[in-house]
Parts: structure tokens; sequence; C-alpha cells
């Protein structure tokens, strides 16, 4: 009679990826009147960027948004180059013009 193995835990096994994305620091898809962005929020720049909502700096240590057109879909490597860094302020304010 050895029944004991019935009941093991699967270790850290039963919550495969539930929301793992959402719960990292924020990724959603935004609808905008230029197409679908997949916009991540950075808690941190890691160096400096260009904004292209008003063309200042984004600098190291500056919580910032990265969006990546959805378009762009043809693989890893063309969706890093076209990622584009944003200000938080400078994204939303671009949703709102036309
Ligand atoms: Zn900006």
């Amino acid at each position: 009679m050895a029944r004991r193995r019935s009941r093991k835990r699967p270790y850290g096994q039963e919550h495969p990826e539930l929301d793992i994305e959402r719960a990292r620091g924020g990724r959603y898809v935004e609808e905008g009147h230029d197409g679908t962005w997949t916009v991540q929020r950075v808690r941190s720049a890691q160096k400096s960027y260009t904004c292209p909502g008003c063309h200042q700096v984004i600098g190291p240590g500056t919580a910032h948004v990265v969006a990546i057109a959805q378009d762009t879909f043809f693989g890893a490597q063309a969706e890093i180059e076209d990622r584009r860094h944003w200000h938080s302020a400078c994204w939303s304010a671009r949703g709102r013009r036309r």
C-alpha cells in the first residue's frame, strides 16, 4: 500500500503566466488614429532618448513609455528597431491630437 505520491505538490506550476506581462510593469495595447500600438511603461530610462512628441531629451532614470507600432510585427528585430520612447505626458497628448 504505497499510496503516498498521489498528492505531491506541483511546486510553482499551478499558475502559469497569469498576466505576467501586466504584472511586470504595464504593457497594453492602444488604438490610435495612426495605428495600433503596444505601449510599455518604463520606470526608469537606461540612457537618453529623444521624445518624438516634443523633441526634448528623456534623460536616464526618467519614467516614460515605449510605443511599438504593431504594424511592424514581422519579427522581434523589426519590433525593437521601431521602438519609440516618449514622455508619458507627450504620449497621452499625442492621442488627443489629430
Ligand atoms: Zn516629450
